[in-house]
């Protein structure tokens, strides 16, 4: 079984991955372990592929994906992949981008950024547009909160920078977490010194995911945690606008 594997969701008329209405496909397994996860589900990584049994997964998930023409042409819409960590089966990923552009299917790869370098740029290369994620700046926040450096990710997502990538930056806006205005800030200040790119998505942290982690027997960090305030959102929203950003709520 092809889903569960390498996919363990595809989900059909997303309108929040992206520009119109989208399909997206969510890769298996993901080097992080974000405490405001939503899909948790996803961490684990898949059995390594062979070159095989990727040509059959390809085919089948092109299979998924064209069955929504209609739907992409009508909005202007795509295939969005996600995960999990899409850049860690970066042979399927490729595979899959490569096929949809023959294709003139729109692509959107929604990455934490934490991955090889030559990874990361290639994929960019091959997509039409990228969703960058921006945690927290500070390195010993990002590992305990995230599991990972942050420097990998900084580092990657300023060669997108030099290499003109198309990119859109994601702010997962967690309480107690990434919304101290010392991350704010920080955050700030390293995206106008070092990098192009000015529009920002806040996605306020959200409960839907809670279920999962009673199901698969995980820690919850986030389960006293209440999504923030509308006029909290609204503040930071304001905070970045204030320093030129083009904000976005949500995907
Ligand atoms: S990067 Fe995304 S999929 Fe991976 S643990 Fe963090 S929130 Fe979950």
């Amino acid at each position: 079984m092809i889903e569960n594997q390498y996919v363990f969701k595809i989900q059909r008329y997303s309108i929040h991955d992206g520009p119109g209405i989208r399909t997206t496909i969510f890769f298996q397994g993901c080097p992080l372990s974000c405490y405001w996860c939503h899909n948790p589900e996803s961490h684990a990584m898949p059995l390594k592929i062979s070159m095989e049994d990727m040509d059959k997964a390809a085919v089948f998930l092109m299979k998924e994906i064209e069955k929504d023409l209609i739907f992409y042409d009508d909005s202007g819409g795509g295939v969005t992949f996600s995960g999990g960590e899409p850049l860690c089966q970066p042979q399927l990923l490729f595979r899959l981008l490569e096929r949809c552009r023959e294709k003139e299917i729109h692509t959107c790869v929604d990455t934490s950024g934490y991955g090889e370098a030559k990874v990361i740029l290639k994929a960019a290369q091959k997509a039409d547009l990228i969703f960058y994620d921006i945690k927290l700046m500070d390195e010993k926040a990002h590992k305990k909160y995230t599991g990972q450096s942050v420097a990998t990710v900084l580092d990657n997502l300023k060669q997108l920078s030099e290499q003109k990538a198309d990119v859109r930056l994601r702010f997962p806006l967690i309480p107690g977490v990434t919304d101290t205005n010392e991350n704010i800030e920080g955050i700030m200040a390293f995206l106008k010194e070092n990098i192009i790119y000015r529009d920002i998505h806040i996605l306020p942290f959200h409960k839907a995911g809670e279920g999962k982690y009673n199901s698969l027997n995980m820690k919850n960090y986030m389960k006293d945690i209440q999504a923030p305030s509308k006029e909290k959102v609204e503040k930071i929203k304001e905070q970045f606008e204030s320093n030129g950003f083009n904000v976005t709520i949500g995907g």
